[in-house]
């Protein structure tokens, strides 16, 4: 399949079917952390990259062989809402199934009314916001020409306005970065000014090609939830792990996956593994064989094997 990916399992959203709208890698901004690598050119101007139909198409498709989906999700190798039709995408899909959609993006666009139109009719929404100040969020998200701080606070506080489903902001907690208690009293600042439903904590937990990027402490960590708590609801996600039992091509489904973000060597094992009724001897053997095809490559992050495309 070209757009539809996964099921993926995460805490937070269950066992999801990923949508991915965008060629990559397509954004408005160059987050110091980003899995995709570094954003050579900015895409700032709205498209509908790939034609509507052909990729309901694939999710039509795909709802057929995934039973048992908790949501049905939203993301793009970049900003998601630089798809432009996603609003009628939603709206097709809830034609198709009773499963909830969800929309993961960075929200620099939602300072434009007809993007936050689009959004109406998703379930939940899962924008970003790293920074409490106009100065970390330019040395964190890096965003193109003419993208500001105000603009995105303005954005985000404009949808919680209009939008009646679940927004829960994404927060990126970068070591030595935003972990400060400064940071976190700004970002703190903002967020109630937002009003989400809930913050989701998320760790640098996946190598970023372009520089090193370290993880809290857990003593920043707990900071971070103590601070954020006084003004919403904090989470704090296990890592996601994969499910490809379904998956009718291995190769392919992995393929897929690793495309657009690095996978943990032991969460792949145990997605694998869990294929052949938990037999990890036949998910090593099969590993082998997938890195004979010299499509991946082993890079290592905090001390842990990942696996990335071969480039
Ligand atoms: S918004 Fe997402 S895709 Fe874009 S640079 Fe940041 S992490 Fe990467």
């Amino acid at each position: 399949m070209k757009y539809v990916f996964g099921p993926v399992s995460s805490k937070r959203l269950g066992q999801s079917l990923g949508v991915d709208l965008l060629p990559p890698k397509s954004c408005t901004w160059n987050c110091v952390y980003c899995q995709l690598g570094k954003t050579m050119k900015f895409v700032t101007e709205r498209q509908e990259f790939f034609a509507r139909e052909e990729i309901l198409d694939e999710i039509r498709q795909a709802l057929t062989v995934n039973k048992g989906l908790d949501w049905i999700t939203f993301v793009g190798s970049g900003e998601t809402m630089l798809y432009k039709g996603i609003g009628w995408l939603i709206e097709e899909v809830k034609k198709l199934t009773s499963i909830p959609v969800a929309v993961i993006t960075n929200g620099s666009l939602f300072y434009l009314p007809e993007v936050r139109a689009e959004l109406l009719q998703a379930d939940a929404v899962l924008p970003s916001l790293n920074a409490g100040s106009e100065a970390l969020y330019t040395k964190i998200d890096r965003p193109a020409a003419g993208l500001t701080f105000s603009q995105h606070v303005e954005g985000l506080v404009a949808f919680r306005r209009e939008y009646k489903g679940r927004l829960w902001i994404e927060v990126m907690l970068l070591g030595g970065v935003n972990d400060s208690d400064e940071a976190l009293h700004d970002l703190a600042v903002v967020l109630k000014e937002i009003n989400p439903d809930m913050v989701h904590l998320v760790l640098p937990t996946r190598p970023a090609p372009e520089q090193k990027i370290l993880l809290p402490s857990d003593e920043r960590i707990e900071r971070a939830i103590a601070i954020l708590s006084e003004v919403t609801t904090v989470v704090h996600p296990l890592k996601g792990n994969m499910d490809l039992r379904s998956a009718p091509d291995l190769l392919k489904a992995v393929t897929a996956i690793i495309s657009r973000h690095p996978v943990q060597q032991r969460e792949l094992q145990t997605a694998i593994a869990d294929c052949f009724s938990g037999d990890n001897v036949k998910a090593m053997e099969v590993m082998q064989e997938m890195l004979a095809t010299c499509r991946f490559k082993l890079v290592e992050h905090n001390g842990e094997p990942y696996w990335v495309m071969h480039t």
